[in-house]
């Protein structure tokens, strides 16, 4: 008997009216990379789970639930990526580039894997973008991710977003910032949420960020961190918000701002916005100066961030904007009988061959029926060829738009469509 399986839960499919708009935005993204000269790294889907366990934190979300893991036909422990910074972090020492000396700047794309609760916006397989900028502390760089951020996020066309910025300190405040958050929560214990009650002892910064109602009302009058920063950070975190301004880049400080991750440290950002409910993160990043030591490299600072295609796809549909055009063919073929239906192979080979894109009918229907698919392709030409035009060594080609009709030699057909390509106007 038949079965039907599905699609696994918190997955799904990216089908083709949805594809063209997922290229578009990956277009986008790849081209302001381009811009600010980062360059693509590729790392495989899984890792080592080690690679994430000593990273991204043993008290956060992904370590603590979220992680598949699984154990290949030898026993070896690997993960599934949860997230990008750590595999290129990983690629970077083990391909020795942090004995470049120079400044690497990277970026990534592809699908990550956490095991959620599925809801809106946030699901078990998804695709994020990300950029690495490594090998520098100097606030012009966090400058420099942050503003390639914006630049995408603007060039997208949305405009419901906010860019929030943060300092979580470093090794030399933020544990004296820990100690004052574990005696303000520590005063509100028995509201808190069990997974609080457990981090305010581990790491009692996440309590910052925790989404159940009464943990939230109790954070909001906590310490600031902003209060806590060594001269340092202080610093820097001025210069970072200087630098924006000089750039026109509009920000709020949101000391709440924490970043789930171990590893950040300094400069923490997030752009958010309010037309998705409560998964208003459309991406997040951060410095992490220690990250590349731990991983076996060279002592290089480094920031970045990374952000999920499935939100920003959501938020653009919400805001009506364009994903660029609907990919149609710009000639379809219609070939009336035996003769022209071979030389519409011909034709068609050849004009592919010349970049014109070419759709036609493998079913051999009837005119009407052709023309009808023409129509329903969204084709900007159709190109009707018949015995009688073939004996002439000519064509019809038929501007969709408004209909109207030019014959033209064969031996000229090439040349007359590239030039007419894409603004063909008959
Ligand atoms: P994070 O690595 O958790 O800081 O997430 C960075 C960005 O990835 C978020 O701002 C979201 O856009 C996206 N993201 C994270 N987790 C998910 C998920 N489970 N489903 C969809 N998008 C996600």
């Amino acid at each position: 008997m038949a079965e039907r399986i599905s699609v696994p839960r918190g997955t799904y499919d990216i089908l083709p009216d949805i594809s063209y708009k997922w290229q578009y935005v990956i277009n986008v993204f790849r081209k302001i990379a381009d811009l600010y000269s980062f360059s693509e790294i590729v790392t495989p889907i899984f890792e080592n789970a080690r690679l994430f366990e000593r990273t991204v934190g043993e008290t956060s979300d992904i370590i603590e639930k979220e992680m598949y893991k699984f154990t290949d036909k030898k026993g070896r422990v690997f993960a599934l990526r949860p997230e990008g910074t750590a595999p290129v972090v990983r690629s970077f020492v083990e391909n020795n580039l942090d004995r470049s000396g120079n400044i690497n700047k990277l970026y990534y794309l592809g699908p990550m894997f956490r095991y959620d609760r599925p809801q809106k916006g946030r699901y078990r397989q998804f695709y994020q973008y990300g950029i690495e900028l490594i090998g520098s502390d100097h606030p012009y760089s966090d400058a420099e991710v942050i503003s390639l951020a914006v630049a995408f996020i603007q060039k997208l066309g949305l405009k419901n977003y906010r860019l929030e910025i943060n300092s979580i300190g470093c090794v030399n405040c933020s544990p004296l910032y820990d100690e004052q958050l574990k005696e303000y929560f520590g005063r509100y214990e028995q509201d808190l949420c069990g997974d609080c009650r457990r981090r305010m002892i581990t790491n009692p910064k996440r309590l910052l960020d925790c989404k159940n109602e009464s943990c939230r009302r109790i954070a909001e009058t906590a310490p600031s961190i902003l209060d806590f920063l060594d001269e340092e950070c202080r610093t820097a975190f001025e210069l970072v918000k200087e630098y924006l301004e000089i750039m026109k880049i509009k920000f709020v400080v949101n000391p709440r701002i924490i970043r789930g991750l171990d590893y950040y440290n300094k400069t923490a950002f997030e752009i958010v916005t309010d037309s998705l409910g409560a998964q208003n993160a459309l991406l997040g990043g951060g410095r992490y100066n220690t990250l590349i030591k731990e991983l076996g490299g060279n002592d290089l600072p480094a920031i970045g961030f990374a952000g999920g295609f499935e939100r920003l796809l959501a938020v653009m549909e919400k805001e009506n904007l364009s994903f660029g055009k609907i990919p149609a063919p710009f000639i379809y073929l219609v070939a009336l009988g035996d003769n022209a239906a071979k030389f519409a192979l011909k034709l068609g080979a050849e004009l592919r061959y010349n970049d014109i894109s070419v759709e036609f009918d493998i079913e051999k229907t009837s005119l009407k029926a052709q023309m009808k698919s023409a129509d329903r392709l969204n084709a900007d030409y159709s190109l009707i060829i018949g015995d009688e035009e073939l004996a002439k060594q000519t064509v019809t080609l038929k501007k969709m738009a408004n209909g109207s009709q030019q014959v033209v030699d064969i031996e000229n057909l090439i040349c007359f469509i590239k030039t007419r390509q894409p603004a063909c106007q008959l």
